[in-house]
């Protein structure tokens, strides 16, 4: 393998699009738990429950009707998914920890914040997930503040040091982290007197222990881009893609890079387990020649 850096060092391993999962005939997660069990991959998998939190109405909406697609596609997965809503007891949005509040009392769960701040979070993809064995949080996100939302930036040696302030401080405003029992009180203040900045002139900015920052290859259409690159397309002979995840690649790279060389071993059509929407193609081609550059379908809020 010809490699530049280091393979996938920057992702935080969230893999929890419920877009990819209602439109995956593969189901990926399971392609790479199963990958892991038999070949004792080492390594911190680990199967969490996820708590999907929106701010914003119309998100919510949205949300929904993306799990009544789920529900007639996959009865079975879809009976994984609860709706909570202002309404719901055991559990309640309290019992799940959003919003508000401050800690390191175990979560349990990885988080997704969509439409919390509306004016700041414009791209709402904020993220977090703990890691089982140090219990360290790494939440994700804040891209809206990078310069121009991190567009058309390929330096990943520095990190934005606005998009790093906004990470410090929001996690104490999406998630509530109070402790809720009194062994949790004793842990959360040592915790809390460990995280809380001493040099930050906000009480509520945190401590990192590492910031990082990476690159994301996005494509017009917002799908990963699979399969022989055609001559039309400044391709040819031997030239083969799997590229574009557009920031999801957790849950589709795998499936998809299995798929691309399957072709290239010379599978065709259905003998490949790969999503049409995933595949190059010309009809594809034309339609993403059209449609908006990924500057302006980021503007527009397309890749939430
Ligand atoms: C900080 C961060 C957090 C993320 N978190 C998540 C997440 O939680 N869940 C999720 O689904 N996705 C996440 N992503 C997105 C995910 O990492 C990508 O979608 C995925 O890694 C894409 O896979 P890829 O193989 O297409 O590209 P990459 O993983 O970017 O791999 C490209 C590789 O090519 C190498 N390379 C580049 N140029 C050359 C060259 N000239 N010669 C040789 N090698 C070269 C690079 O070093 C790199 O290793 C995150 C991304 C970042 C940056």
């Amino acid at each position: 393998m010809l490699e530049a850096r280091e393979a996938c060092w920057g992702a935080t391993g969230r893999m929890d699009r419920m877009e990819d999962i209602v439109n995956l005939p593969f189901i990926p997660a399971r392609l790479i738990s199963d990958f892991v069990a038999n070949n004792e991959i080492p390594c911190e998998w680990k199967t969490l429950e996820g708590c999907h939190a929106y701010y914003d109405a119309d998100m919510f909406a949205q949300a929904l009707g993306l799990y009544q697609i789920l529900q007639d596609a996959d009865p079975e997965l879809s009976g994984t998914v609860k709706v909570i809503t202002q309404d719901s007891i055991s559990p309640s949005l309290s019992d799940l920890r959003v919003p508000r509040a401050v800690g390191a009392a175990p979560l349990a769960m990885s988080y997704v914040f969509a439409g919390h701040d509306k004016v700041k979070n414009v791209y709402q993809d904020d993220y977090l997930i703990q890691r089982p064995s140090g219990g360290e949080l790494m939440f994700g996100g804040g891209r809206q503040y990078a310069t121009d939302g991190g567009v058309g930036c390929s330096d990943d040696s520095w990190t934005s040091r606005s998009a790093a302030k906004y990470l410090r401080n929001e996690l104490n405003h999406a998630l509530d982290l109070s402790p809720s029992s009194s062994e949790e009180v004793k842990t959360l203040r040592e915790e809390l007197s460990r995280a809380l900045d001493p040099s930050s002139s906000s009480s509520k900015e945190l401590k990192a222990s590492f910031e990082w920052t990476g690159i994301m290859g996005f494509s017009r259409d917002g799908r990963p881009w699979v399969g022989a690159v055609p001559e039309e397309l400044g391709g040819g002979k031997g030239l083969w893609i799997c590229a574009g995840f557009t920031g999801h690649g957790m849950p589709n790279a795998t499936g998809c890079a299995k798929a691309v060389v399957e072709l290239m071993l010379g599978k065709e059509g259905e003998e490949v387990d790969l999503p049409s929407v995933h595949r190059v193609g010309r009809e594809r081609v034309e339609r993403a020649r059209v449609g908006d550059e990924v500057r302006e379908a980021d503007l527009k809020g397309f890749f939430v």
